[in-house]
């Protein structure tokens, strides 16, 4: 029982750790569109150059 209990508070900690990373890494994350191929690109951290789909180059709009 003792044990189970602390498995579920591990796992308790671990869902609200993620949560809180997923909405991080939502709110810096950038949609991309490719030209070529209309494919909805996600990044988060890095930038991609290329379309993981079709491979056709990403141009970067700046919008800062
Ligand atoms: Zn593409």
């Amino acid at each position: 029982m003792v044990i189970l209990f602390l498995y579920g508070g591990v796992l308790l900690i671990i869902i609200l750790l993620a949560i809180f990373f997923y909405s991080r890494s939502v709110q810096s994350r950038k949609n991309y569109t490719c030209p070529e191929c209309g494919e909805q690109i996600q990044m988060e951290h890095m930038d991609v150059s290329h379309c993981n789909s079709c491979g056709a180059p990403l141009t970067r709009k700046y919008r800062d």
